[in-house]
């Protein structure tokens, strides 16, 4: 039969079954059963076995109290779930009673070594659902999320076609530590983070509002902004009901709702967000060489925690936008006022945690003496800011959080005068701490002076501490044993120690109590009265100062929305701040955002590479998009030349000014952006891992459907998971499809130089290539932007640069330039319901002789469209495209415009002459070489080729006639 500890065991492990059960007996959390095989595997604790009532030994594991937060940190790492049962009555006669007093999970861990510092930790819960009112999309999701450390509670509801997208860029933005899904819907869901399965009726929307209604003792939520969001109100209470079960201890913390709309910031799907590595570099899950790391110069927690949130979320509100702009720019410029705010900031803490911890009634008395240095620190820089921030500009700035549903500063009102506003240094609340909390080694928790009551009790056994203190003295005296000591110790409390020489001039009424080595211990009447009379106001001494205590600490966490506005306040200081130090340090400008499409760029970088290479090393690049100008710039140019880069330093310098930052740039105007799109070709996209090409069709699809004419869509070698002509094709309709149809701004990268000619055709379209120079058969990367499209591709040299051996360069080269003129010149393939532009309009950046690009020379190889919209591959017999059709033709389309260069037949072999690249293999010939080498002849460019390259060229045409294919 099983013991009542056993019993009571079986009772606590069914209330949380899912979860791991630690059962305090002592100074220790013992496992059982499953519990302790799991930990013995996972912690690597010893298992043992214990024995329960007669015959019944199950698995036993323990875990030591004072060890007890590293083992949960761990457990919890690694996505357990622990419940934590421990004893509320003294221990004594029978069975102590236990209870479950929370359940740890990864959303709702509080404990300091299980939470990263400079980020936010959420909780979030996703409930899908039918669309709302009017919606023919066939479904919406609810999206709910808190930070049990910061009390951030906010929601949200997702719709329209992209719903699932949007979701997924929410989540990627969020990193929830926990996710709860309703239990029939987990299957379908599958969601890119941690899920916890819960039950389905949490989520429902009526239960949901009653709970909400009653955590914020509100009539309705219309002051939430979600009362006609079901879903939304789903989820948030269901995050509610969770916390509730697990932890009710966090409740009081969540004050008030925010209901946010994810397209009122700058829309970034969960692949954008990666691919810009915002906050995580591409190695691993850490910021290191993120944008993040670049910019986080932030000095406190809740800084860099808040930073992360603006990277998040670019704005898309100008006056915003230019608010944020100008508290940086006044530190940019004033330099000194900087540094000595900066050094007020550094090492503040974290006032966001430290009140939330005060809040749940866990801060310890450290805690609480940090939570008043910091305060203190408020007022000196609220002066600081007064000149900066004059009260007078501080006018339509809204002031108390008292109705406000969050005590967040909100987007349009984050300006310095708003932050000085906020900041409060609740000097009643330092002021208490003070008075109240003993900062001694004395293990008082209270002040003396602070409490009556508790003074007095200290006062009562004063005279008897005197008497313990004098007694020595006394003692020695009495018997003349000049060594006799008092002692104390737990086992045995007070005793006199007289070592074993003196044993004889012990006086009749010490009582011997132990024997040491050289000592022997004794008690008398007087002293054990005394020692009860002590022990007896201590323990009354310690009930009354925790007692205090938590009552100090309710009081604080009474003035929680006060603290956690100031503490927004001090997180967005030290994130002006250190936008500001950044700017300064790495020479970023105040962009001129506005509310035109034109996107102009001087003297751009890339602010991670850049900082990477170290200054002067960066080569600056310049990009105009949108206005009159060309909307799409096609960069061509060899692998390694600096495209991927500069699409990206496009995609960061606006993002970054749309937060508010200052951009790597010499000059910057930034018409808004409201999405960007980016997407990298299949072959490139190491960091997706299982990325392919159908996963890179379905992406670039979904840009096509999604973006706007705001938008600034960035795709990187699209169409290389496939053959080339394949490739080639959906790169082209990819083209004209956003230049037609869209209209965004659009970056397009790609290697297929041959793309370079549908700048004939499509007006707002420019080409541009990466510089590069060749220098005795080397190439040389300029990583310089120039207009033109880029000459060919350079494999060769980057793989000769890799190290590929000569034979098979060789080899590749003479292959190369076989395969460059195969097919006899064919008209350019016309495209359907494009505008009717006459003839291909001159580069509106052409800078004269720089754009080689205005000669005429031979057409290259471009795939007719496979139909309508096809983005199918073109219908193809032996490799020669076949026309699907009678199409209809535009004459005015079909002027052969390509590349001069391109039509240079091919790389040369880069060791050796021709001559002996040939004779190392038999190489086949185009069918009617003839035309070939007329073609190639004609289309050559004198002007850029070297008398090395025209006597190669002259050998290879030579061997092309000489040597008709078999
Ligand atoms: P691509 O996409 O053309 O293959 P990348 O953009 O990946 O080339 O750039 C290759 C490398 O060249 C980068 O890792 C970087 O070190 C260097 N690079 C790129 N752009 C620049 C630049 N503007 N200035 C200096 N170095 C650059
Ligand atoms: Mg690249």
């Amino acid at each position: 039969m099983a013991t009542p500890a056993r019993e009571q065991y079986l009772t606590l492990k069914a209330q949380h079954p899912d979860a791991v059960l630690w059962f305090r007996m002592g100074d220790f959390y013992e496992l059982f059963d499953d519990d302790a095989e799991l930990v013995a595997r996972e912690l690597h604790l010893t298992l043992t076995s214990r024995e329960f009532g007669r015959g019944e030994r199950v698995p036993m594991a323990g875990v030591p109290y004072h060890a007890a937060e590293s083992y949960l940190a761990r457990l919890v790492r690694k996505g357990y779930r622990v419940a934590i049962a421990e004893q509320v009555s003294p221990p004594g006669h029978g069975l102590v009673e236990r209870v479950i007093t929370r359940v740890v999970s990864a959303g709702t861990a509080i404990e300091p070594n299980l939470l990263p510092a400079r980020a936010n930790n959420y909780l979030a819960a996703v409930v899908r659902g039918p669309a709302g009112r009017g919606g023919a999309a066939p479904e919406a999701y609810g999206l709910a999320y808190v930070d049990v450390t910061t009390g951030e509670f906010a929601v949200t509801e997702l719709s329209g076609p992209d719903a699932a997208s949007s979701l997924a860029g929410e989540l990627s933005r969020l990193g929830p530590a926990e996710c709860l899904v309703p239990w029939d819907q987990a299957g379908a869901l599958a969601l890119p983070a941690p899920t916890t399965r819960y039950d389905a009726w949490r989520f429902e929307p009526e239960s949901a509002r009653d709970r909400l209604l009653r955590q914020f003792g509100v009539r309705s939520l219309e002051a939430f902004g979600c009362e006609r969001q079901p879903l939304a109100v789903g989820a948030a209470g269901a995050v509610l009901a969770y916390l509730e079960e697990n932890n009710p201890a966090l409740l009081p913390l969540l004050r008030g709702l925010r209901t946010y709309s994810a397209d009122a910031y700058m829309v970034l799907d969960a692949h954008t967000r990666r691919n810009l590595e915002l906050t995580r570099g591409a190695r691993g899950g850490a910021p290191e060489g993120s944008l993040l790391a670049v910019l986080d110069a932030t000095r406190t927690p809740m800084g860099s925690r808040l930073l992360r949130r603006f990277l998040g979320q670019p704005l898309l509100d100008l006056a915003a936008i230019e608010a944020r702009q100008a508290a940086v720019a006044v530190f940019v410029e004033r330099r000194a006022l900087r540094a000595d705010l900066l050094g007020h900031l550094n090492g503040l803490g974290d006032l966001e945690r430290l009140t939330s911890r005060a809040l749940q009634g866990v801060a310890s008395a450290r805690e609480l003496l940090a939570l008043r240095a910091l305060l203190l620190a408020v007022a000196p820089i609220g002066d600081r800011l007064a000149d900066v921030a004059p009260w007078d500009a501080m006018e339509g700035v809204s002031s108390g959080a008292a109705h406000a549903p969050s005590s967040a500063l909100q987007p349009g009102d984050e300006g310095l005068a708003a932050v000085r506003a906020a900041l409060d240094p609740c000097a009643d609340v330092a002021d208490e701490i003070g008075r109240a909390v003993a900062d001694g080694d004395d293990g008082r928790l209270i002040r003396d002076g602070y409490d009556a009551a508790r003074d007095e009790l200290i006062a009562s056994i004063a005279e008897t501490r005197r008497w313990l203190a004098e007694l020595e003295s006394a003692e020695r005296a009495r018997t003349g044993i000049r060594s006799l000591k008092v002692g104390y110790n737990q086992v045995f409390g007070y005793y006199l120690e007289v070592t074993h020489p003196h044993r004889d001039r012990v006086p009749a009424d010490y009582v011997r109590k132990q024997t040491l080595a050289n000592a022997e211990r004794y008690i008398t009447p007087q002293l054990k009265e005394a020692e009860a009379r002590i022990l007896h106001a201590e323990e009354r001494i310690g009930a009354v100062e925790r007692a205090l205590f938590a009552a100090l600490l309710g009081r604080v966490g009474a003035q929680a929305p006060r603290l956690l506005r100031t503490a927004d306040a001090l997180a967005h200081l030290d994130v002006y701040l250190a936008l500001a130090e950044v700017a300064d340090h790495n020479g970023y400008v105040r962009p001129e955002v506005h509310a035109g499409d034109e996107i102009v760029i001087e003297g751009g970088r890339h602010p991670v590479v850049e900082a990477a290479l170290g200054p002067e090393q960066f080569v600056a690049n310049d990009c105009a998009l949108g206005g009159d100008g060309p909307r799409i710039a096609l960069l061509t140019g060899p692998n390694m030349a600096g495209k991927s880069t500069y699409l990206r330093q496009v995609a960061l310098i606006v993002l970054l000014a749309q937060i508010g930052s200052f951009v790597p740039a010499r000059r910057a105007r930034l018409g808004l952006v409201d999405r960007i799109f980016t997407r990298i070709g299949a072959q490139d996209d190491l960091a997706a891992g299982a990325s392919t090409f159908m996963v890179e069709m379905i992406e670039t699809a979904a840009i096509l459907r999604h973006a706007t004419p705001r938008s600034l869509v960035v795709l990187d070698e699209i169409g290389r998971g496939t053959s080339t002509e394949d490739g080639l094709a959906i790169a082209r309709a990819v083209v004209e499809h956003l230049h037609d149809r869209v209209g965004a701004r659009a970056l397009f990268a790609t290697h297929y130089h041959e793309l370079i000619a549908l700048a004939a055709a499509l007006p707002r379209l420019q080409n541009l290539h990466t510089a590069v120079r060749e220098e005795h058969g080397e190439v040389v990367f300029l990583h310089r932007v120039v207009p033109g499209g880029a000459d060919r591709s350079y494999g060769l040299h980057v793989a000769r640069l890799a190290g590929l051996p000569t034979e098979v360069l060789a080899r590749a080269a003479v292959l190369l330039a076989a395969a460059d003129n195969p097919t006899p010149p064919a008209p350019l393939p016309v495209r359907e319901g494009g505008e009717d532009t006459p003839s291909p309009r001159p580069s509106p950046r052409g800078r004269g002789g720089e754009d080689r690009r205005s000669q005429p020379p031979a057409p290259p190889f471009l795939p007719r469209e496979g139909g309508p919209g096809g983005l199918g591959p073109p219908p193809r017999a032996n490799g020669v495209v076949k026309e699907p059709g009678p199409a209809p033709l535009e004459p005015a389309r079909l002027a052969p415009v390509a590349d001069a260069a391109g039509a240079l037949p091919a790389l040369l072999p880069l060791d050796g002459p021709v001559g002996a690249a040939a004779g190392a293999a038999p190489q086949p010939v185009p069918a009617d070489a003839t035309t070939a080498v007329v073609q190639a002849l004609r289309a050559l460019d004198l002007c850029n080729v070297t008398p090395l390259q025209a006597l190669n060229l002259l050998a290879r045409l030579q061997q092309q006639v000489r040597e008709p294919p078999p």
